[in-house]
């Protein structure tokens, strides 16, 4: 990933343009209705030709494309320059606009037992260009599909991989992403396995975007949670919520933001006991979300919580006046839902 990027390589062909040429060639990017630099309004012909001669106008290209059978959910295996592939997902919310989902790494190394991206291990980090084009991808996706809902409202970063293990290019990705799309910074989320360092670091760092976190909680037993989720480790929790006040008291206004996500795991998170700790934990933290995931398959030892284990846990939650939110399951007819996410190792 030695490739300069975008920014940097435009800046290197073009020493001598005024400051506002940078700026229409990364505005031009995302408009849905081009696709190559040949069409770039307002940059002079000169300027277009050694854009094209230069620069790819996708960092990746598609290798598949599925669609679900309702049609609310899409996916794609793009192949990156190095022939690697990663996917991307694009689901219909609520509001009847679009939700793209995107991958920051080719794999992941924190190896959650349930999920399929961390079985395959860790490849490399996505650069902000890889990241930024899957969005991109499906701009182009929808604008060749008129007949379809065209808005892409929210952006969230639950494809392949640990963003913030790829800190610096994920918050470029980001600032782009808040500068050039009419995605405002309450409609992204990250989520993060909890990278207790990096959490640490965007507190302080003023380039850090105030964009949602979600961070996989999946159990408040330290035990339970070592044994699924490798990453953890027996003060985790404590740490988490020291990290969750120091939170807070910097974000006082957007405390609401904080999410914990809980995939829910047939006879290992999801008993009576896992809810009176979970309802603990998160009275401590205070003012968070608690968003359950239906488990999807992955192919290994573990089940879906039985209908009536899971609404008992809800409604052990709700009753104890925690916030609690069940996410919908799309695209498990093509493999796209959460933590299904897997390509071969082997580049095509
Ligand atoms: N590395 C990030 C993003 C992971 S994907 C993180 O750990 O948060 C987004 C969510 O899907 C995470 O909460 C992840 O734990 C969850 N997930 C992983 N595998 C899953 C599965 N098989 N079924 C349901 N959710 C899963």
């Amino acid at each position: 990933m030695n490739q300069l990027s975008r920014t940097a390589l435009f800046a290197s062909l073009f020493k001598d343009v005024p400051e506002y040429r940078a700026r229409q060639f990364a505005s031009a990017l995302f408009l849905p209705y081009l696709s190559g630099f040949e069409e770039v309004p307002g940059l002079p012909k000169a300027m277009r030709e050694t854009l094209q001669e230069n620069m790819r106008w996708l960092s990746l290209e598609p290798a598949q494309v599925f669609q679900g059978k309702k049609g609310d959910t899409h996916k794609a295996i793009l192949r990156l320059s190095g022939g690697e592939r990663i996917e991307t997902v694009l689901m219909q919310n609520a509001r009847g606009h679009w939700t793209v989902c995107v991958s920051s790494q080719v794999g992941c190394a924190m190896a959650c037992t349930f999920c399929a991206t961390g079985k395959m291990g860790f490849t490399r980090n996505l650069s902000a260009d890889e990241i930024i084009d899957q969005y991109r991808f499906w701009l182009g996706y929808l604008h060749a599909r008129p007949e379809i809902p065209q808005y892409i409202s929210n952006i969230v970063f639950m494809g392949m991989g640990e963003p913030l293990a790829n800190y610096a290019e994920v918050r470029t990705a980001l600032n782009t992403l808040l500068t050039y799309t009419e995605i405002g910074p309450t409609r992204i989320t990250v989520s993060t396995v909890g990278l207790l360092p990096m959490l640490e670091r965007l507190l302080d760092d003023p380039e850090w975007p105030p964009v949602r976190l979600a961070v996989s909680l999946h159990s408040a037993d330290g035990a339970t949670r070592r044994a699924i989720m490798p990453s953890s480790y027996d003060a985790f929790l404590e740490k988490l919520l020291e990290w969750t006040g120091k939170y807070f008291e910097k974000f006082q206004s957007r405390r609401r933001h904080l999410t914990f996500e809980y995939v829910m795991l047939s006879k290992v998170n999801d008993s009576v006991r896992h809810a009176e700790a979970l309802i603990r934990f998160a009275r401590r933290v205070g003012k968070v979300r608690i968003n359950l995931i239906p488990y999807n398959f992955t192919g290994e030892v573990y089940r879906d919580s039985l209908p009536g284990d899971f609404d008992r846990f809800e409604a052990k939650l709700r009753e104890a006046g925690v916030q609690v939110t069940r996410r919908r399951t799309m695209g498990d007819d093509i493999a796209a839902a959460c933590g299904q996410l897997i390509v071969e190792k082997t580049s095509a």
